[in-house]
């Protein structure tokens, strides 16, 4: 049970969704140990995210499969009645495919169709369901917040196949759009990982070799360091608009 606050954020929500597993787990961590109050999110691992609910002081869990627009609209109405405000939005939750950029049959309009539903029309459902619980969290002190994870795929070309590295591209152009206008109410960020060691890419060992041989780190992020930034994005007062590329170099 995590009873610290050091940043003053005990009664500010924040919902991180696909936070049972991986980068959005340890984002939820941190973010409790900032002193959030947190709602934490997966598309099925009930036992899981009831069990990271009971660790943090008054977080509570809610499974809402977000290809799914009603269940992502249930997903903001839920954590609003369970917590009545919500001051952070973590749209962390994603899938990727891997299919050979060459082997352009195999990246069919259903690939691209499921990537899109979850990488950029979820975060959107639920950016647009939940604008106005954010706009009234936000002060001018503390301005609200939108992080979104998006991939260094969506910048650079490169990524596990082309509609996921171009699904994140939109995903950082969302981000910029809506930093314009949602602000100043509402400030909204990326970022745009590299390789990280989580659950989506234990099997990817050609990219944990090219990591290790070029990249300046030597070796992909591990999901605290992605938390880190999703900690200072969320602490700063000032940054909007920014796609944060966090792929060591
Ligand atoms: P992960 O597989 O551990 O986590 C993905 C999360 O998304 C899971 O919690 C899952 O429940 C959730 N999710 C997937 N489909 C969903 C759906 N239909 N409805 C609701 N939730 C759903 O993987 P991760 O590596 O921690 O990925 C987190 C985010 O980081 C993703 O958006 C991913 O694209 C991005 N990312 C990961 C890497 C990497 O190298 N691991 C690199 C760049 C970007």
């Amino acid at each position: 049970m995590v009873l610290s606050d050091p940043e003053g954020n005990r009664n500010r929500v924040a919902l991180v969704t696909g936070s049972t597993s991986g980068i959005g787990k340890a984002i939820a961590e941190k973010l409790a140990s900032d002193g959030f109050t947190i709602a934490d999110h997966s598309r099925s691992s009930v036992d899981e995210g009831n069990s990271l609910a009971t660790s943090h002081l008054n977080a509570t869990y809610t499974q809402a499969d977000l290809s799914d627009q009603e269940q992502a609209k249930y997903l903001i109405a839920e954590v609003l009645s369970k917590h009545g405000r919500l001051d952070v939005l973590v749209n962390n939750a994603g899938i990727n495919a891997l299919i050979p950029h060459g082997e352009l049959k195999e990246a069919s309009p259903d690939v691209w169709r499921k990537l899109y539903e979850v990488n950029v029309i979820a975060p959107w459902v639920l950016i647009s369901e939940s604008e106005q619980a954010l706009r009234e969290a936000s002060n001018k002190n503390q301005p609200s917040c939108i992080v979104n994870i998006s991939s260094h795929a969506g910048v650079r070309p490169k990524g596990g196949s082309i509609p996921y590295a171009a699904s994140k591209a939109a995903l950082n152009h969302v981000t910029k759009l809506l930093a314009l206008s949602l602000s100043p109410a509402i400030r909204v960020n990326a970022i745009a990982p590299g390789l990280v060691d989580t659950p989506m890419t234990e099997s990817r060992t050609a990219a944990q070799e090219l990591w290790k041989d070029k990249s300046p780190m030597g070796r992909g992020a591990k999901p605290d360091e992605i938390a880190h930034t999703a900690s200072m994005l969320v602490s700063s007062s000032y940054l909007t608009g920014e796609i944060i590329l966090s792929d060591g170099g």
